[in-house]
Order: structure tokens, then C-alpha cells, then sequence
């Protein structure tokens, strides 16, 4: 496939051209979606010569779908353009994403800080999967760099940050922590899914390796699971050598949904950031409404260091807490029309998860519907849990 002729463009262009161009064997303009397993040849010389030239990474080299395959590849070319990157590594998903990144990069007896709010899945990965492997994992607070200077020891080979965390909305400082990570020969990764690289890049700042869940913005629309890493070459390429023994490569249709989904990624981070800024104002100012974290909002605990990074919007995530308990945030959650009652996030729709487990907070995932529509149907949901429980 041509290479997308968007080198110095804006970041629109790129996430519509990087990576991409006609396919040279039929000349069709779309990426095709080669799916296919393995790779066929004329002679055993030219599969040993495939064989060769995929081991040492060389561009359109192909041999076996779980190695790579050109969808997925031109899938790693664009996201690498995106995110500032050497190169990307596409998974099978934000977790198979979040495994081979750490895996290639800790062993037993190896120490890594990760944050004390963070996606559950990562937290049972750091805390039972490498903890059960001998992999020592101290959780502090990562907006409080004293805390994560004073947590790093002479074994420590990783410190782990969500940009914006899961669920609580911290946003911790990925310059500083890279600084400090670096003083220490420690690497920093960051996930860094509920910002995606159009409204913060980690590695412009720092970060050694960055991820995302790709289910979520990257393809955007809640239609496939998928997960990205980017970094220097020789992290990725580690990365890239785990993930071929591990197994995690997605499926070529998945990359092409991933692919088709980053045309739009631009216009729709400026939709959700729209939408939940005016929408998380609205829930502020409600009576219903106990607390709002959304790092758009000057009230955010880390607004100003936000601000100092955040030059295109804040995003669309958001959490929040009704006043009373359980009974309001369940009324509520029924009572929301435009926000389905589900997991997951970065979807076009807006979606609505209730965490009883976590002090019965509220996140959500601000869609791109009309404004006018979400904090309407908010508002009316706000009043029927309101009234269902007898606050109002
Ligand atoms: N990272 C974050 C911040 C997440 O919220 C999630 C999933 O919700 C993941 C990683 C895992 O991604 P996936 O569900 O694609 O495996």
C-alpha cells in the first residue's frame, strides 16, 4: 500500500490520510480488508525470505496474520503518525494492548507504581496477574508526585498512569511523572484511552509507551473491541515479539473498523469534549446533583494542571454523584433515554454506567448527540430520580 502523502499535515488530514493510499495490487481507494490467515508463496526460498524479512520488521512483509497483515498495518501507520511515534503495535484489545506492553517491559523482581484509581481490569492485571508472577506493584495516588517519588525503589522498572483515570476523572501530570520515572531509569507508560491522541499525545511529553483501548474513541462507534501501543522502535518491536507468542493480534476486520473509526476521530473529540463541558455544567448547577468531576470545570481538583495540556477540549468522560444513595442513582439510570445503562465508553452514543460498588457514583460517557437533547433528557431524569426518592 502507497504511504498517505500527509508528512506536515494537520492532524484532521492525518487521521484521514496517514497510513493509508491506493492499494497497489487492485487500485482500491478504501483499504481492503485482507482476511486472511496466512500468506501464500511461490517457492520455499520466497516463504523463507518472507519468514526473514517479517522477523526483522520490514515494511510490507507478511507471512501469518498473527504476525501482521497489511490491514492491520496500515492501521500501526496511522496510529503511529497520530500518536508521534516511532511505531504503533495493534491488540486484540485495550487489555491485550495493556498485557504485552507491561509484559515486555517487566520481570519478577521488577517493581512498578501504578495509580490507586485506575480501570479495574488493569488493576486485577498489575495486582494478581504480574503480582502473582513476582512482579512488585506499589499504588499511590499518581496526581501527587511526592507520593510516586517516595514509592519508586532501586528495582523499579515501570511507572504506570491513566491520563484521565477510571472512574474517578483524576488527571495526573505526565510530564512530571516522566521526569521522575526517568531520573530513576524507570520507563513510563500511560493509558491514555478517555483522552485519545487528538486531544493529548504522552509521548510529545515524555512517556516512553503509550496505550488505549481502542473499543473506545479510536474506533468510536461501540461496534468492535481493539487496542493500540505506541512508542520508539525498540519498545514497540519488544512489545511486538511478545504479542506474536501471546497471541493478541486483532482480526483484520477489527483493524479496518479501528481504521474507518480514526477518519472522524478529530470531530468527534471535539463533539464529546463540547457536549460534556456544557453538559457537566448543567449537572453543576443541579440540586439533584451532589458532586460533578469533569476536568473541564474549574472545580476539577487538577483543572489548572488540565488546562496546561488540554488545548482542544477536555473530553467526554465525566462522573458524578446524586444526592442520597442507591435508590437515586438506580431511578436516574432507569430513567435516562439518550444514555444507554452499559459499559464501556468513547462510543458515538452516550452511555450511562452506575457504580454501586464505588460510592454509587455515576460515569458517563458523553455521546455526540445534540446537546440540547442530553442535557434535556438529563434534566428530566434528574427530576424523576429526584422525586422517585423524595429529595425534591
Ligand atoms: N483502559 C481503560 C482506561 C479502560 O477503561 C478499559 C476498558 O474499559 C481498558 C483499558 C481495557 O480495554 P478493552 O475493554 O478494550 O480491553
Amino acid at each position: 500500500m502507497n504511504a498517505g502523502g500527509s508528512e506536515g499535515a494537520g492532524l484532521a488530514t492525518r487521521a484521514i490520510h496517514a497510513g493509508e493510499g491506493t492499494d497497489p495490487h487492485t487500485r482500491a481507494h478504501a483499504v481492503p480488508i485482507y482476511q486472511t490467515a496466512t500468506f501464500a508463496f511461490d517457492s520455499a526460498e520466497a516463504e523463507e525470505n518472507a519468514a526473514e524479512r517479517v522477523l526483522a520488521r520490514e515494511p510490507d512483509a507478511f507471512l501469518y496474520t498473527r504476525a501482521g497483515n497489511p490491514t492491520t498495518d496500515a492501521l500501526q501507520r496511522k496510529v503511529a503518525d497520530l500518536e508521534g511515534a516511532d511505531e504503533s503495535l495493534i491488540c486484540s484489545s485495550g487489555m491485550a494492548a495493556l498485557a504485552t506492553a507491561v509484559l515486555s517491559v517487566l520481570n519478577a523482581g521488577d517493581h512498578c507504581v501504578i495509580p490507586e484509581d485506575i480501570y479495574m481490569g488493569t488493576g486485577i492485571l498489575f495486582d494478581d496477574a504480574l503480582g502473582s508472577k513476582g512482579v512488585r506493584v506499589t499504588r499511590v495516588d499518581t496526581t501527587d508526585q511526592a507520593a510516586v517519588e517516595a514509592a519508586i525503589r532501586p528495582n523499579t522498572k515501570a511507572v504506570f498512569v491513566e491520563s484521565i483515570s477510571n472512574p474517578h476523572m483524576l488527571f495526573s501530570d505526565v510530564e512530571a511523572l516522566a521526569r521522575l520515572a526517568h531520573a530513576n531509569q524507570a520507563l513510563l507508560i500511560v493509558d491514555n484511552t478517555f483522552l485519545s491522541p487528538v486531544l493529548f499525545r504522552p509521548l510529545e511529553y515524555g512517556a516512553d509507551l503509550v496505550v488505549h483501548s481502542a473499543t473506545k474513541y479510536l474506533s468510536g462507534h461501540g461496534d468492535t473491541v481493539a487496542g493500540t501501543i505506541a512508542g520508539r522502535k525498540e519498545l514497540v518491536d519488544r512489545a511486538h515479539h511478545y504479542q506474536e507468542v501471546i497471541g493478541g493480534a486483532p482480526s483484520p476486520f477489527n483493524s479496518w473498523l479501528v481504521l474507518r473509526g480514526i477518519h472522524t476521530l478529530p470531530m468527534r473529540m471535539r463533539a464529546h469534549s463540547d457536549n460534556a463541558l456544557r453538559l457537566a455544567r448543567f449537572l453543576d448547577d443541579h440540586d439533584a446533583v451532589e458532586w460533578v468531576r469533569y476536568v473541564g470545570l474549574g472545580s476539577h481538583p487538577q483543572h489548572e494542571a488540565a488546562r496546561r495540556y488540554l488545548h482542544q477540549g477536555f473530553g467526554g468522560m465525566l462522573t458524578m454523584r446524586l444526592r442520597g444513595g442507591e435508590a437515586e442513582m438506580s431511578a436516574f439510570a432507569g430513567a435516562v433515554r439518550l444514555g444507554a445503562i452499559a459499559v464501556s465508553l468513547g462510543d458515538l452514543k452516550t452511555l450511562v454506567n452506575p457504580m454501586a460498588k464505588h460510592d454509587c457514583i455515576i460515569r458517563v460517557s458523553v455521546g455526540c448527540e445534540d446537546p440540547e437533547d442530553l442535557i434535556g433528557d438529563f434534566g428530566s431524569a434528574l427530576s424523576a430520580a429526584a422525586a422517585t426518592a423524595g429529595v425534591v
